[in-house]
């Protein structure tokens, strides 16, 4: 075990390093925040930090000698400098190798015993044109790699589209994958220990605008309920082959034939900021839990729901009348500019 007064590195300083942090200091953990910018938002919450290139592997060496234990917030990250963190990085570069490249995870995903959409990897618009045949359209152009909330998609909804499609993903190595006519979206929110010991959540059902997530509901509907125990078994069997430690999201469409998988997430995700105040323990805290190797704490709800909404760009400026509602939990994350679409913070609602 990792015990209280260790320091814990985080590399990324967004609003999910800072939310590891605060859940971190409660169980007396200090921790230590990696990121190259001047300012990141997880520097308020933070007791020591570290401004270089994430592809500075003599940074990250330094870095790994002033930390117990490391972590990361999102899955962009040089895999190759990462390695320098060796055995305290947690979870490990694979996880965040499988993660970062949409072909390589689609594989391993179907490897594991997951379903996924029909999709073949295209690097010439030759390849889409002649997936546009094999596959039925609509489809999906997705960049195989640095693609994040819609980012690095484009859709083709007809033949004649294929070329400002594969323009407009910058004509980049990609996926083409065929669009799911689904029922809703969820996810499951998994935390795997070194030793096999996993704990689960309740499944968020997700809804999203412009490919950024806006709403995350639990308990989900009825549509999704029978599908989260097949969905459950491969978040699980992608843990597991991942030798995975900390938390994991696994990001499902809810078809009519069953779970299919859309992405995965090393790490704790937005689909499970509800668990702050709507689970007994947080999918922050359990991450810290996992990663020092504490006992799991208990998923189950506080009550009997939650509801859990992002504030996206300006919607932040609503915060004298959220701040007024009785009972609601406001998170802000003290980023700067309210930029269109960049997540500011998010409000949930605890039903009891
Ligand atoms: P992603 O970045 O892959 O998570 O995509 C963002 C959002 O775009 C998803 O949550 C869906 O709402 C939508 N989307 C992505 N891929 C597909 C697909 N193959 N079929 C239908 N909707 C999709």
């Amino acid at each position: 075990m990792i015990p209280p007064g260790s320091t814990i590195g985080i590399v990324g300083g967004g609003q999910l390093g800072r939310m590891l942090s605060v859940a971190a200091a409660q169980l007396g953990y200090k921790t230590h925040i990696y990121d190259p910018h001047e300012y990141s938002c997880a520097d308020d919450v933070a007791a020591y930090r570290t401004r270089a290139a994430f592809e500075s592997v003599e940074a990250i060496q330094r870095f790994g000698e002033s930390v117990d234990v490391a972590t990361y917030e999102f899955e962009n990250l040089p895999a190759e400098a990462l390695k320098a963190l060796g055995e305290k990085l947690r979870p490990g570069v694979r996880s965040l190798e499988i993660a970062q490249d949409r072909a390589q995870e689609k594989e391993f995903i179907e490897k594991c015993g997951g379903r996924v959409a029909p999709w073949r990897a295209v690097a010439t618009l030759g390849d889409v044109e002649e997936t546009i045949a094999q596959l039925r359209i609509p489809l999906v152009l997705k960049t195989r790699r640095y693609g994040y909330d819609g980012k690095g998609q484009a859709w083709i909804r007809s033949a004649g589209e294929a070329e400002a499609a594969w323009r407009a993903i910058g004509e980049e190595p990609a996926i083409a994958e065929a669009g799911v006519d689904f029922l809703a979206e969820f996810s499951v929110v998994i935390a795997r220990w070194a030793d096999g010991r996993h704990a689960l959540w309740d499944s968020p059902e997700n809804e999203h605008g412009e490919g950024i997530l806006r709403r995350s509901t639990v308990p989900c509907s009825d549509s999704v309920t029978p599908l989260v125990a097949e969905a459950r078994k491969a978040a699980i069997g992608i843990a597991e082959a991942l030798g995975h430690i900390g938390v994991l999201t696994v990001e499902f469409f809810a078809s009519r034939d069953g779970p299919l998988v859309n992405e995965i997430a090393p790490r704790v995700h937005n689909s499970g900021h509800w668990t702050i105040e709507g689970a007994v323990t947080s999918q922050f805290e359990q991450h810290i839990r996992a990663i020092c190797d504490l006992p799991p704490g208990p998923t189950d709800l506080v009550g009997s729901g939650a509801v859990m909404d992002n504030l996206i760009g300006d919607e932040v400026d609503r915060w004298p009348e959220l701040v007024a509602e009785p009972g609601l939990h406001v998170h802000i994350y003290g980023k700067g500019a309210a930029r269109p679409g960049r997540k500011m913070g998010h409000v949930t609602r605890v039903k009891l």
